[in-house]
């Protein structure tokens, strides 16, 4: 493995947490011994499922281990766009056409969900930007040109461009062509979070922060005694959103999910007209290898690069070496730009390369995004509230939730294993690709 050298000089610490408004200090509350629903969980997906069930008129208690939004929901991308990991051709090719195109419309309810919460009582720096995924292989664009057709079929206008004419979307000579699709956009996580707290709390929900569900027993009367750090509380229904971070509490969700670090750095700002010639139409961006980068401007044109980095143990100064040579090698223009943040946070994927809602252990949760939640969990957060009150579960909710298929309890010990691989991929592919470009002069 080639020597990294740690970046030095970088806050460490997520850039969306550092400038997002100060939250209600919840450390201090006294706990209910008795509610209707106990949310486990103050990210995005617990937040949105607190609220809906206090609008439904239960008594509501959100549990928080850390401080509210501390998990994936403050140090994401930021990026929201209707869709699973798995693609539209993959939902049609495993579940058939209509059931397929069924789940994908629930994605698209989720975006637009989102989208009229942050078009209205939530000020989130919501942009309807678009995103494009950038083929980092001659052979990954082969493929674009019919998604396009498919999305734009579903209601997601969507075009390929051609490797020419690229530059229209991304200053960079790194890739092969582009999918541009137009029904997605950006946010400011923070905001969207703090924006989920004052929501959750005006509808009457009980927040707690630094507040550890430890065990949850069901009784012969089908309540639930949710045991605590901080004491008991008995429950008629308890909603689990975990995600990256579930632990023993729901041991069967955790023999099911995988979680997987992912990493960012943000640069200082950068001037108007350089922003502008890295993403023209400040539209999100992501790239089509295994190890994939993800990137965009933020709101005040700094220029956000995530990616997986590492799967190994490390530290956030070596994963942001790792980065900023990635991103440099994407945008020779940044050669000279500082990195002023890096942070680190967990996903939760699933065997099967989808998001799962459902109940289980006693339990009704909805986990595993695969890095692809923003959009995705304050709608499942919302739907499984409603569904917990006495309303319909969501399509998704109908879909079996695989096993991982190895001895596993929380500690993924094979994943540096199956990250060596993935990356072997891409270097092939990467190699590919430079004899393409050597051959067209590029
Ligand atoms: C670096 C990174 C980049 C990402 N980028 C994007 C992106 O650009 N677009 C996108 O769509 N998705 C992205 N994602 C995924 C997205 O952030 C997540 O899908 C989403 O935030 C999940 O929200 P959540 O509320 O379900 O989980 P989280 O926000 O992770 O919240 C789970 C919470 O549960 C708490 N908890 C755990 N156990 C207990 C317990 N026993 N008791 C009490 N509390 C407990 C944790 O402390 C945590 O705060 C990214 C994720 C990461 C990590």
């Amino acid at each position: 493995m080639a020597r990294i050298v740690e970046l030095r000089g970088v806050r460490e610490q997520s850039y969306w947490q550092a400038t997002m408004p100060e939250l209600p200090d919840r450390r201090s509350g006294t706990l209910r011994d008795s509610v209707d629903v106990v949310v486990i969980g103050g990210g995005i997906t617990g937040l949105s499922a607190a609220r809906r069930s206090a609008e439904l008129g239960a008594s509501v208690v959100l549990l928080e281990a850390e401080r509210l939004g501390w998990g994936a929901s403050t140090r994401n991308g930021g990026m929201c766009h209707p869709g699973f990991k798995t693609p539209l051709s993959g939902l049609v090719e495993r579940y058939g056409r209509e059931r397929g195109e069924r789940l994908y419309r629930e994605s698209i309810d989720a975006y637009e969900h989102l989208a009229a919460l942050c078009e209205g009582r939530i000020d989130a720096d919501f942009r309807r930007s678009g995103h494009v995924v950038l083929a980092s292989a001659p052979g990954h664009a082969t493929g674009f040109a019919d998604a396009a057709r498919d999305l734009t079929a579903i209601d997601m206008p969507s075009h390929a461009v051609a490797r020419e004419d690229l530059r229209q979307e991304v200053g960079s000579d790194a890739f092969f062509g582009g999918l541009v699709v137009e029904r997605s956009g950006g946010l400011h996580p923070g905001k969207l979070v703090a924006g989920l707290v004052r929501l959750a709390e005006t509808a009457g929900a009980t927040l707690h922060e630094e507040t550890r569900a430890l065990h949850v027993r069901r009784q012969a009367d089908g309540r639930s005694v949710v045991e605590t750090s901080r004491g008991a509380i008995l429950s008629r229904d308890v909603i689990v959103a975990t995600n990256g971070y579930t632990g023993g509490v729901t041991p069967s969700l955790r023999r099911r999910l995988l979680p997987i670090s992912s990493y960012i750095i943000v640069t200082e700002p950068l001037a108007p007209d350089l922003a502008a010639e890295l993403i023209p139409h400040d539209r999100m961006l992501f790239d089509t290898k295994h190890y994939l980068w993800y990137w965009r401007r933020t709101p005040d044109d700094r220029l956000l690069f995530g990616g997986r980095a590492s799967m190994w143990p490390t530290t956030i100064a070596r994963t942001a070496s790792i980065l900023r040579r990635s991103m440099v090698d994407v945008h020779p223009q940044l050669a000279g730009t500082r990195v002023e943040y890096a942070w680190g946070g967990k996903v939760a994927f699933t065997f099967d390369r989808m998001v799962h809602a459902g109940r289980a252990d006693g339990v009704t949760y909805a986990t595993g995004c695969c890095g692809s939640g923003v959009a995705i969990m304050p709608w499942l957060g919302t739907r499984i509230a409603e569904w917990v009150g006495g309303g319909a579960p969501p399509e998704i909710a109908s879909l079996s939730f695989p096993l991982v298929p190895a001895p596993y309890e929380g500690r993924a010990w094979f994943l540096p294993i199956a990250g060596e691989y993935w990356k072997a991929k891409d270097r092939r592919d990467a190699r590919a690709a430079a004899g393409e470009r050597s051959d067209s002069g590029v």
